[in-house]
């Protein structure tokens, strides 16, 4: 798994698991360092491969924010992560 994939399942596993959201497809940068991905409550999550100084790997809103429409659960991230 390239460092990309591991952030994006760390970062899922947290939205999923804290915050129970309901994650979308991911949407890649267009050099492959970084990606998003959204929740259908409005909030969303980012990964970065490599972040400036000030900035970190793992952010967004989806990690501070519990869902309000969603309650996914640990099956559900497990089925979730085959897809990334
Ligand atoms: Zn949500």
């Amino acid at each position: 798994m390239d460092k990309l994939t591991s952030l994006k399942v760390s970062a899922a596993k947290s939205a999923i698991l804290d915050r129970e959201h309901i994650l979308g497809d991911w949407k890649d940068s267009v050099d492959g360092t970084a990606s998003t991905c959204k929740c259908a409550c409005g909030v969303w999550v980012t990964v970065n491969t490599k972040p400036l100084p000030n900035d970190i790997e793992i952010g967004g809103s989806a990690l501070a924010i519990n869902c309000t429409i969603g309650d996914k659960d640990a099956a559900w991230a497990a089925a979730y992560e085959e897809t990334i």
